[in-house]
């Protein structure tokens, strides 16, 4: 009775992989998932007013549910797996590693209503690993923009016009600003937060996506 209870509870309590269901390796995302993630090379995807736009994956299916499972499905330990990812790919470009971190901030209504925003719980565990200074403040996003997914990239420009705002007391000084994202798709959301730096005389800029739709 005593073993049936101990593997009852077990089989309650061990983790699964949120991607194959296996508990085996009682963790959120076993190694066999993990592995299955693809890293791209190591250029950037684009460049725009000299900022380079990073993207560590590709948005393929294991990738996807990474994804979607931290931002709408409250699956919040795999912001983990998605921070190793995209530390590991980080480590490998082989930057100045002089840089603040900053999670492409929520408008502050959405953010209530999802209870977090997903890319700061990914910047947390990023800096713990690559050992960068998180910034959550310098960069606010006033205004409520559509989902950019069903927009052409005219449409994501016009979206994110004045969508940021740059609160320079609270840059860290002496330390390049890195901004980090889940997707990249058209660039429009980096390009948005660049320019508005760009505005506040922040140049030393570098961007970095989890994954690329493209
Ligand atoms: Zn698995």
């Amino acid at each position: 009775m005593k073993k049936f209870l101990i593997s009852l509870l077990d089989l309650i309590y061990k983790k699964r992989c949120y991607f194959c269901k296996k508990s085996y390796e009682n963790s959120f995302m076993c190694s066999n998932c993990y592995n299955s993630l693809n890293k791209n090379s190591l250029q950037a995807k684009m460049i725009y007013n000299n900022v380079n736009i990073f993207c560590a994956g590709k948005y393929e299916k294991t990738m996807q549910k990474l994804i979607r499972g931290i931002k709408y499905h409250k699956q919040k330990e795999l912001a983990f797996y998605q921070a190793k990812f995209m530390s590991e790919y980080y480590k490998n470009l082989k930057l100045t590693n002089n840089y603040q971190v900053i999670p492409v901030p929520l408008f502050s209504k959405r953010q209530k209503h999802r209870g977090y925003n997903h890319m700061e719980l990914v910047a947390e565990e990023f800096c713990k690993m690559t050992g960068l200074k998180l910034n959550t403040k310098l960069i606010k996003r006033i205004k409520d923009t559509k989902p950019q997914y069903k927009l052409n990239k005219k449409e994501r420009i016009e979206n994110l016009k004045d969508a940021f705002i740059v609160n320079k007391s609270e840059l860290f000084p002496n330390l390049d600003v890195l901004i980090i994202d889940d997707i990249f798709t058209t660039g429009s959301t980096f390009e948005s937060m660049i320019t508005e730096l760009n505005k506040n005389g922040i140049h030393n800029i570098t961007c970095f996506a989890a994954a690329t739709a493209n």
